[in-house]
């Protein structure tokens, strides 16, 4: 008897060691939710068989903490890990002092929310370069991450910032520069979010092949380790763009980059982590994904 525990369970970490686990969700309360608060869309996305949702702050955090400490205790009783996505009004490199200030405000106020919420990674867009050039905003933005990740550890919170990858050559945000500052301040504290179809746009299409794919988890490897690979925090959905970048989100079985080239590079390098879908049908494109990802395990 008890051997043929031992066994099972070796078989168990063996299938766990050869593909590590991602989850899928979607970027917000589920669209077929009636109900529109985060606590039914929690009920509701556990519910489609996901396990991630993303709470969608954007147009600033103003949940009460009554409200998200149940939020976290509905999400740790149905297994459905949080992340959050930071208002859209952010600038880290704003010149103008006020605009800086209220910046800084709005991320620590969320980072607090989303610990109440027992959620993990604050995504955010950084900012603009304006009249910066890309080293001088690499630094002041260097500096900003390294302050707002000291108001966390000293508030001893458990969550991290996730800049995540912007879709337009004027917003702060490639690749290279996320996770050069992840490497720099620590991946403890810096875990970058990859939105694929903003690396896709940021570059007017620069995912068309595998060997694409390849090169950004080379140098996500090449800053922070395999560690990064198997923590990955990802967006994906089709994307239509122009010469300046992003302009809107489609369904990923209708623009590219192409969902099921991603899903195979992340095999091939043993990623993992979590997969949240912005697309104008965001928990069945999280249900294509997750059925994809299964289906070539
Ligand atoms: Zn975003």
């Amino acid at each position: 008897m008890r051997r043929i525990g031992i066994k099972s369970n070796i078989e168990k970490l063996g299938r766990n060691k050869a593909y590590p686990m991602f989850r899928f969700g979607p970027a917000g309360v589920p669209l077929r939710s009636k109900e529109r608060s985060s606590l039914a869309g929690i009920q509701v996305t556990k519910e489609l068989g996901l396990d991630a949702m993303e709470l969608e702050f954007v147009h600033g955090c103003r949940l009460k903490d009554e409200t998200a400490s149940e939020i976290g205790q509905l999400a740790k009783k149905l297994d459905i890990s949080l992340s959050c996505h930071a208002s859209y009004y952010l600038n880290l490199l704003s010149p103008e002092p006020t605009t800086l200030k209220k910046t800084q405000a709005e991320l620590a106020r969320t980072a607090e929310v989303l610990e109440l919420c027992g959620g993990k990674r604050i995504v955010f867009h950084s900012g603009f370069y304006l009249k910066r050039d890309h080293p001088s905003a690499y630094a002041a933005m260097k500096a900003q991450y390294k302050a707002l990740a000291q108001t966390i550890s000293d508030n001893g919170f458990n969550v991290v910032l996730a800049p995540e990858v912007t879709g337009k050559k004027s917003q702060f945000g490639s690749v290279e520069e996320l996770y050069g500052l992840a490497q720099e301040i620590g991946y403890d504290k810096i875990q970058p979010a990859i939105d694929w179809g903003h690396v896709h746009a940021r570059d007017n299409g620069a995912l068309n092949t595998p060997d694409d794919v390849r090169r950004n988890l080379e140098t996500v490897e090449k800053h922070v380790g395999k560690e990064g690979l198997r923590t990955l925090h990802c967006h994906i959905e089709g994307i239509n763009f122009t010469e300046k970048g992003e302009r809107n989100h489609l369904r990923i079985t209708e623009g590219p980059p192409d969902y099921k080239m991603l899903l195979a590079v992340f095999k091939e390098f043993n990623c993992g982590g979590t997969l949240i879908c912005e697309s104008p049908a965001m928990e069945d494109d999280a249900l294509i994904l997750q059925k994809e990802w299964e289906k070539t395990q």
